[in-house]
């Protein structure tokens, strides 16, 4: 492939990406589950208005040259911070829920370098279920992950959790909920244990941030998990997962200024002068800003409300039938609508294909045991019961078949 010698017009370049586009998965059908958060036409409209307005105008200058993005972000930063449960947390806008990890990870271990001024070989405790995020982040950071156990209720083992720290730990991390499971982890007893260790919490939200808060609302009993846990230092909130904003939008969100200030990149001895960012970036899109300003205005209270309701509702409906289906079960007490289900009597890898057979993506997932998994948004409300349907047609066929999986696991491969 090379450069083309003279450019292509509008009208080409459109059809040409139409038709690259035409073998992706067909998420807007509600057949996808894992990946993209759809609600529907108006939702991208308005994602993509937003974006657009501000497509030429560079984060990196919130400071100087474009003042309104600096207020588009500190309204987001409030909204979100009001959710869970501290209306004062300072934080920013992040490329997505790994970012952030970076972030409320380096806040931690420079917190701990600044208390033990010798510290070598930094460590971090973190449930064996926390998303990956937290291995690239000891990766990137030079710390030593130590990945404990889950009870068989598929939370952390708070035990194992204690038994791991040292005095070298620079964090503690606990997920609500985790993805694999859509479990929460004990964030009470973590937020205890941390203050009494006096250790960095890092509360991962990414997949819970935009939807516990409003599934309490409507009066699920939802435990503490947020900053109303004095020893919770930083969160994690997706809003381009249940904000359902543009890929490329997450916040980190930190207890104070101090906890914030200790993760920005400063450095003052550049030729061009002073340079700091708050994040791992350098130029950042003023465009992700704009829209995930957008779209939390354009639900508000009532919208989210309202998907929420009928996305547990059909969660509600969709973990009953799959229960009714001979052999199958969901594992663990979800939290929300994000959670694995397996079968007594087949592989459910085998179920996942023949599931794919029928045009609809599920995640298979590692988990001992294996599980398929779904993450419910908006859009798979009207789909439930052809899911249900076909899901019992495929679990049957596996079944009297005797059939195995024949490919592997399939999320996040390259
Ligand atoms: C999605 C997810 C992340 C990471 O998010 P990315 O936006 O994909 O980087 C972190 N934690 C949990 C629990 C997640 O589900």
């Amino acid at each position: 492939m090379q450069l083309p010698r003279s450019g292509m017009s509008r009208q080409d370049i459109m059809a040409r990406l139409k038709r690259e586009m035409a073998e992706d998965a067909p998420w807007d059908k509600g057949k996808t589950f894992f990946l993209v958060y759809g609600v529907d036409d108006d939702h991208i409209e308005v994602l993509r208005d937003a974006h657009s307005l501000y497509i030429q105008t560079n984060g990196l200058g919130a400071g100087t040259m474009f003042p309104s993005i600096a207020r588009l972000e500190a309204d987001v930063i409030g909204i979100a911070g009001e959710l869970l449960g501290l209306p004062t947390a300072v934080g920013n806008i992040t490329s997505g829920g790994t970012e952030s990890i970076l972030m409320g990870i380096r806040s931690a271990l420079e917190r701990t370098r600044a208390e033990k001024p010798g510290l070598t070989a930094p460590e971090m405790v973190v449930p064996v279920s926390a998303h990956p995020a937290f291995q690239k982040a000891a990766q990137v950071f030079g710390i030593k992950e130590i990945r404990v156990p889950l009870t068989k209720d598929y939370v952390v083992d708070m035990k194992a959790m204690a038994a791991a720290i040292t005095d070298r730990t620079v964090a503690l991390v606990g997920s609500a909920p985790n993805y694999p499971f859509g479990t929460i982890d004990p964030m009470k007893e973590l937020s205890d244990l941390a203050l009494a260790r006096k250790i960095h919490l890092h509360a991962d939200c990414a997949v819970g941030a935009f939807a516990l808060p409003f599934l309490r609302r409507l009066g699920e009993p939802i435990p503490p998990f947020d900053f109303s846990l004095p020893g919770v230092s930083t969160i994690s909130a997706d809003i381009h997962k249940y904000g359902f904003g543009e890929r490329g939008s997450s916040l980190i969100l930190y207890r104070d200024a101090a906890t914030q200030e200790r993760a920005k990149f400063i450095l003052d001895a550049w030729s061009a002068g002073p340079y700091r960012t708050p994040t791992m970036a350098g130029s950042r899109p003023g465009a992700v800003v704009a829209s995930a300003w957008a779209i939390l205005h354009h639900f508000g209270e009532e919208g989210y409300l309202r998907m929420t309701r009928a996305m547990l509702d059909a969660t509600r409906k969709l973990q009953a039938g799959i229960e009714r289906i001979p052999g199958l079960r969901v594992l663990g007490k979800p939290a929300m609508y994000v959670f694995g289900f397996t079968s007594e009597d087949s592989d459910i890898w085998a179920i996942g294909e023949a599931m794919a057979e029928r045009g609809w993506h599920i995640h298979r997932q590692a988990t001992e045991p294996r599980t398929l998994h779904l993450v419910i948004t908006p859009i798979h409300v009207p789909v439930v019961d052809d899911l249900l349907r076909d899901l019992a047609a495929a679990a049957k066929e596996v079944r009297e078949g005797g059939r195995d999986a024949r490919r592997g696991s399939n999320y996040g491969a390259h």
